[in-house]
């Protein structure tokens, strides 16, 4: 069983040196217990606050365990009444090509269904999260304008072609002239600015010529001073993410302090900022996998996957993620079935 550890907590962008790899046999389940061989292993950004020891919504990884991560696996071997042999799930299994589980977390998917990849994407967490927070926080309404960030993502992607279904108008924001082609040409955006040009605040501003209505957030810095100023009376920002300062240790940056604007504005224009954790809303689940899939089916929602070959190449990939590299939802291959 080859294992990827956290060999150090890394202090701002991670590196190779903050992973290790280690390789155990890998052992026979218990009475009550399946084995899994990781097929997929899903990289995310939240992995990169496991990795800190501040304080945060979830526990830390500990120095020297697995990393953590959702994964489709396949078991090898069941003595729990609930799994068979051949059986693929999802899991939670983490950076390791083996483990052992006792069927807690573990659910059944159905191949046939949809490519099992999707799981960890477009019908799993991330789409999970663009789908709740987007119709939970945001409510998007027919004619409305919504902007949202690292578009070509599993997130991002997901929110604006929902926007567009709910009738409003998807700005999306990428990093690149491909990532930028695709969320319009391929995910139907009606408009998308890279937020590497030097211009950026001015595109943006041009690409929502009757302001912003919702911005969902997913990166926070140079992105959220473009959008803030076109914010509408009455606009809804889900918070989800803020990846442009995950790197960032601490909460204070340089520069003057910009609170009393921010408030200001909160105030004047009855804005709704809200955070969210998507596990918060985990019992719309069975109305997102219905939905979403519909719109799958439809050709109403595309996605795109960015599929890695190999664990040992998980630490680059994730360090990538970080910066951008990745294009889709970002997945490492670790077997077949
Ligand atoms: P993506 O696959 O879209 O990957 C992250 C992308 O973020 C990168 O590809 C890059 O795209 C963009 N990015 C990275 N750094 C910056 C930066 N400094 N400025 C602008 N863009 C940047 O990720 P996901 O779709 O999985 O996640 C999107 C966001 O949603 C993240 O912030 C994540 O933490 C959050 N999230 C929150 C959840 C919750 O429950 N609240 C659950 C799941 C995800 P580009 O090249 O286009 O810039």
């Amino acid at each position: 069983n080859r294992r990827v550890l956290l060999a150090s907590r890394p202090e701002g962008a991670p590196s190779l040196e903050n992973f290790s790899f280690e390789d155990l046999l890998a052992t026979d389940p218990a009475e009550g217990e399946v084995l899994l061989k990781t097929l997929y292993l899903s990289l995310d950004p939240y992995m990169r606050g496991r990795m800190s020891a501040a304080k945060s919504y979830a526990k830390p990884v500990e120095v020297g365990d697995v990393m953590e991560g959702g994964t489709v696996a396949q078991v090898l071997q069941s003595r729990h009444p609930g799994f068979s042999r051949g059986d693929i799930v999802l899991s939670y299994s983490g950076w390791q090509s083996f483990s052992i589980s006792d069927g807690s977390g573990l659910r059944k998917l159905d191949p046939s269904l949809a490519p099992v990849t999707t799981a960890l994407g477009v019908l799993g967490m991330p789409g999970f999260t663009a789908y709740s927070g987007l119709l939970t926080i945001g409510q998007p309404k027919p004619g409305e304008t919504v902007v949202v960030a690292a578009a070509s993502g599993p997130v991002g992607s997901l929110v604006g072609q929902i926007a567009r279904i709910k009738g409003a108008r998807a700005v999306g924001i990428a990093g690149g002239p491909d990532k930028c082609a695709f969320v319009h040409d391929e995910f139907g955006f009606d408009a998308v600015v890279d937020h590497r040009s030097a211009d950026f605040a001015a595109e943006i501003a041009s690409a929502c010529p009757n302001g912003v209505d919702i911005y969902f957030e997913n990166v926070g810095g140079k992105v959220w001073d473009g959008v803030f100023p076109l914010l509408n009376d009455f606009a809804r920002i889900p918070v989800c993410g803020l990846i442009a300062q995950y790197n960032h240790a601490g909460d204070s940056f340089p520069g003057p302090d910009r609170l009393p604007g921010l408030m200001r504005s909160i105030l004047s224009k009855s804005l709704l900022l809200r955070g969210f954790i998507q596990r918060e809303f985990v019992a719309q689940y069975p109305d997102f996998l219905r939905d979403v899939s519909a719109w799958i089916a439809s050709g109403e929602v595309r996605y795109r996957e960015d599929i890695v070959d190999g664990l040992d190449n998980a630490p680059a990939a994730f360090i990538g993620l970080l910066e951008g590299r990745n294009f889709g939802k970002l997945i490492v291959r670790i077997a077949e079935t």
